[in-house]
């Protein structure tokens, strides 16, 4: 009984694993059709990345109204009038003793609510270049006992501390903001153009998304990502662009002056080439 039993199991067990295997080979069959679609993105992607619409709202080019024109510049020109100086924090040493890899999908900003009388972008670079900025390193909290970002930006100056490849530790702990996004910090301390250092910040912000194919719509303030464990997950920050703690008619004026930016080092976006036939320079000359 044991035996027929055993037989018939195996002869069931032979019929399930040929049947197992044409299935195995038809999901590869199907997960390369899958792959070979999402890795090339289709040129409207591509071309319409400025004139995407945002989580809080409608962008500068959607909803009819124009950008105004800008000449048409080089995006290292662009990268020149953001001004940055590169002072990376010691390579290994502080808050890069720990380095974890990234691919950055969103910008996130913030601010540093650091008014301190000289807490210019280089004093922030002294602070974590010294190993300065500590945090309370917990489970589930900071991963590696430090404050790092990757620009800080004040009225005359941007100031880079880490590689554009390295995450920072700056949003939501282990979350997909510290784990995707590159972070700008904009100066607060007293005598600081807010102005000067809001529109310094754009034209990072713009070069950023040419530079890492990055569409407007995942240029984010620090708010949109949630702090997993906290009473108050969305933090106020840039709270100078946001109204009442929230995303608003400020932010959507900053997105529109980093879309300005951005479509002057790409000679306008598909949306008013296609709406109108023309590219922008012609438009508005
Ligand atoms: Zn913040």
């Amino acid at each position: 009984m044991c035996g027929i039993t055993t037989g018939m199991g195996n002869l069931y067990e032979f019929r399930m694993s040929k049947w197992l295997e044409k299935l195995a080979v038809f999901s590869i069959f199907v997960g390369l059709l899958a792959l070979a679609s999402c890795s090339s993105p289709s040129d409207s992607y591509r071309t319409d990345r400025a004139g995407a619409r945002s989580d809080y709202g409608a962008t500068a080019s959607s909803g009819g109204e124009v950008v105004p024109a800008v000449p048409s510049k080089s995006p290292s020109a662009l990268y020149g009038e953001a001004n940055v100086k590169k002072s990376y924090i010691p390579n290994g040493r502080h808050a890069r003793k720990y380095k974890r890899y990234l691919d950055p999908k969103y910008i996130t900003i913030h601010s540093t609510q650091n008014f301190a009388s000289g807490a210019d972008a280089w004093r922030h670079a002294q602070a974590l270049n010294n190993g300065k900025l500590r945090a309370y390193k917990s489970r589930g909290g900071n991963r590696i006992g430090y404050l790092t970002w990757h620009f800080t930006v004040d009225q005359s100056v941007v100031v880079q501390h880490l590689p554009t490849n390295e995450q920072g530790e700056h949003a939501d702990f282990d979350g997909p903001g510290n784990n995707t996004s590159l972070a700008l910090e904009m100066c607060e301390h007293r005598g600081n153009s807010r102005s000067a250092t809001i529109e310094r910040t754009a034209k990072l912000t713009a070069w950023l998304m040419y530079k890492h194919d990055i569409p407007l719509r995942n240029v984010v303030p620090h708010y949109h990502w949630r702090r997993e464990g906290l009473s108050n997950p969305h933090k106020n920050c840039p709270h100078y662009l946001l109204d009442n703690g929230r995303p608003g008619a400020k932010w959507q004026w900053f997105l529109s002056r980093v879309n300005k930016h951005y479509k002057s080092i790409t000679n306008g976006s598909s949306t008013l080439v296609s709406a109108g036939g023309m590219p922008d320079s012609r438009m508005f000359c």
